[in-house]
C-alpha cells in the first residue's frame, strides 16, 4: 500500500464517523475521513443542535405570557427577528463545526473535504480530490436524508427540514406534511414562533409507536397552542399560485400555505456510494445490514449511525462508532446495546420516554400495572396557562420491575435521562416507592404515585 494509504477510511463527518474516527485514531490507527458538505453531519448542522435552538426561541411567547401571573409587566408586545435568530444560529453551528473538525485534526485523522465513494472493497475514491485512496477497513457513516414523494405532483415546491433552517424569510404559514418526531416538533416550534401551521398526517394519531396517552395528550395540546391537525389525510397534488402554494388533501379539501414542509421519514444514504461494487449487502430500504458489532456482509466493511436504520439517534451512532472503533482497534469486545433507549420528542409540550409503551407492554407482559397522574404544573396557577403534564409508569406486575416511563410537559426530555438510568438498571416499582421525593417539583409525582390507575391482566 502507498503512503497516502490508511488502517481505517471513514465515509462521513457526522456523529457517528467523527467518533469512531478520533476514538481509531487514538489507538494508533492512520485514519483518513471524508466528509461531502461540512463536519458534524445531520446533527450538528442540519438536525438536532439547530432545531433546539429554534425550539428554545419559540418557548419565549408561552414565557412572555406566563410573566404577568408572576407580576411582570412587559413594555411594547414582543416581537420576533426570524433573521436576527437564523444569523445566531448559524454563527453557532459554524462554531461547532470548527470544533468536530479541530478534534478531528488534534487526534491525528486525515481529513478530506469531498464526496467519497467506493470503487472496489479496498478502494475509495475521493471526488473532489479527483484521486483514489486505499485502506484496510472502511466504515460506512453516511446517515440519511430526507424522502420525498417523487411521484406526487408539484412535489418540487415543497422544502424539508433541510431547508427550513436557511429560509430567508420567515413564512407566515406552513403546512407540514407527516406525523412523526420532526413534523411535530417543527409544527410546534413554528407555532410558537407564530406561523399560522396546519400538520397533515396519514394516520388516525400522531407519533406512531409512542405510548397512546402520550400520543393523545400530545396532539390535545398542540391543538391547543394553535396548530391545525388534520388526521388520515394525504396530499394529492401541490401548486404554486404566485406567493403561496395550494395543497389538494386526498378528500379534495384545499390548503394554501406560503411554504409546505415534507417530514414523512428519512432514508439511508446509499446512494451512489458504490456498495454494490464492494458486494455490501443492503436490506429492504437500502440500509446497510449489519451485525452487532456494526460489521456489514464484507468483514472488513463496517457501518454505523442512521445508514443501518437501527435506532436513529445521534447518541446511539455515536455510540457505535465508539464500539466499533475500541473493538476494531483498541482490542475490547464492545456490543451496542439498543434496547431501552431514552428519547424525547422537543414538541411544546415536550416528551421524555423510556422503555415500553402501554400498547408494548400489555403485548409482551400478562400482567402491567399502570400508574398514571395528569395535573396542572405549579407554574402554570400564577402563569395561567391551561398546561397539564402527563406522567406514566408501567410496571410488571409479576416481578415489579418498571417496564417504561413517559412524560409529557416542560424538562420532560431532561427527566427521561436520569429515568433512562433506573429503567436501565431495572429499578422495580417499590425502589421508586422507597426514593424520596424532591419537593416542589413536577418530577416528585414519579416517586408518590402509590395505587395503581388500573390493572392490566391477559387473561381478565
Ligand atoms: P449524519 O449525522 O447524518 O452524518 C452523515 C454525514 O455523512 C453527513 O454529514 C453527510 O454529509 C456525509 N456524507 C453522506 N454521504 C457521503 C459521501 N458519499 N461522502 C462523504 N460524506 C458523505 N437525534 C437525536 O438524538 N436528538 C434530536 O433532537 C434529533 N433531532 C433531529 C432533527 C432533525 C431535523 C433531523 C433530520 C434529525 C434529528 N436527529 C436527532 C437524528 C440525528 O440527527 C441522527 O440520528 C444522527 O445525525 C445520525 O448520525 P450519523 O453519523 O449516522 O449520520
Ligand atoms: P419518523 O419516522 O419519525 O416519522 C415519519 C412520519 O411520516 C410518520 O408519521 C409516517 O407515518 C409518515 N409517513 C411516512 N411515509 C409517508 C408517506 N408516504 N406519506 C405521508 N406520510 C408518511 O421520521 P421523521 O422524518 O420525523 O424523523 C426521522 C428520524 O429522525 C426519526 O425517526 C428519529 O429517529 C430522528 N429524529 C429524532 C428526533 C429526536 O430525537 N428528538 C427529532 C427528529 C428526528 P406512519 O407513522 O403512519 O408510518
Amino acid at each position: 500500500m502507498s503512503a497516502e494509504d490508511y488502517d481505517l477510511f471513514v465515509i462521513g463527518g457526522g456523529s457517528g464517523g467523527v467518533r469512531a474516527a478520533r476514538i481509531a485514531a487514538g489507538h494508533g490507527a492512520r485514519v483518513g475521513i471524508a466528509e461531502e458538505y461540512r463536519f458534524g453531519g445531520t446533527c450538528v448542522i442540519r438536525g438536532c443542535v439547530p432545531k433546539k435552538l429554534l425550539v428554545y426561541a419559540s418557548r419565549f411567547r408561552d414565557e412572555f405570557e406566563d410573566a404577568a401571573g408572576f407580576g411582570w409587566t412587559l413594555g411594547e408586545a414582543p416581537t420576533f427577528d426570524w433573521s436576527r435568530l437564523i444569523a445566531a444560529k448559524d454563527r453557532e453551528i459554524a462554531r461547532l463545526e470548527g470544533i468536530y473538525s479541530g478534534n478531528l485534526e488534534k487526534a491525528g485523522v486525515t481529513l478530506h473535504r469531498s464526496r467519497a465513494v467506493l470503487r472496489d472493497a479496498h478502494t475509495i475514491e475521493l471526488v473532489a480530490e479527483q484521486r483514489c485512496v486505499r485502506a484496510a477497513r472502511i466504515l460506512i457513516a453516511t446517515g440519511g436524508r430526507p424522502n420525498l414523494d417523487a411521484s406526487l405532483p408539484g412535489i418540487e415546491h415543497v422544502i424539508t427540514s433541510n431547508e427550513l433552517f436557511h429560509l430567508e424569510r420567515m413564512p407566515r404559514s406552513i403546512v407540514i406534511a407527516g406525523g412523526g418526531y420532526i413534523a411535530c416538533e417543527f409544527a410546534s416550534l413554528l407555532c410558537g414562533l407564530g406561523v399560522q401551521t396546519t400538520l397533515v398526517y396519514r394516520g388516525d394519531e400522531l407519533l406512531r409507536g409512542f405510548d397512546g396517552d402520550v400520543r393523545r395528550h400530545v396532539r390535545a395540546a398542540m391543538q391547543a397552542r394553535g396548530v391545525d391537525v388534520i388526521l388520515d389525510q394525504v396530499f394529492t397534488r401541490i401548486d404554486r399560485s404566485g406567493e403561496r402554494l395550494e395543497g389538494e388533501l386526498s378528500d379534495g379539501r384545499l390548503l394554501h400555505a406560503e411554504q409546505i414542509l415534507f417530514a414523512i421519514g428519512r432514508s439511508p444514504n446509499v446512494s451512489g456510494l458504490g456498495l454494490e461494487r464492494a458486494g455490501v449487502e443492503l436490506g429492504w430500504n437500502g440500509h446497510v445490514v449489519v451485525d452487532e458489532y456494526s460489521r456489514s456482509s464484507v468483514p472488513h466493511i463496517f457501518a454505523v449511525g442512521d445508514v443501518t436504520d437501527r435506532v436513529n439517534l445521534t447518541p446511539m451512532a455515536i455510540r457505535e462508532g465508539h464500539a466499533f472503533a475500541d473493538t476494531e482497534f483498541g482490542g475490547k469486545n464492545v456490543r451496542v446495546d439498543h434496547d431501552r433507549v431514552p428519547t424525547a420528542v422537543f414538541t411544546t409540550p415536550e416528551i421524555g420516554t423510556v422503555g415500553l409503551s402501554e400498547e408494548l407492554a400489555c403485548e409482551h407482559y400478562p400482567a402491567v400495572d399502570i400508574y398514571q397522574s395528569s395535573f396542572r404544573p405549579l407554574k402554570a396557577t400564577l402563569g395561567g396557562s391551561n398546561e397539564r403534564m402527563l406522567m406514566k409508569l408501567l410496571v410488571d406486575a409479576q416481578s415489579d420491575c418498571v417496564l417504561g416511563v413517559h412524560i409529557v410537559g416542560t424538562d420532560a426530555g431532561e427527566m427521561a435521562q436520569l429515568l433512562g438510568i433506573a429503567v436501565k438498571m431495572g429499578a422495580t416499582k417499590a425502589d421508586f416507592d422507597a426514593t424520596v421525593a424532591v419537593h416542589p417539583t413536577a418530577a416528585e409525582e414519579l416517586v408518590t404515585m402509590s395505587t395503581p390507575t388500573r390493572r392490566w391482566r391477559r387473561d381478565a
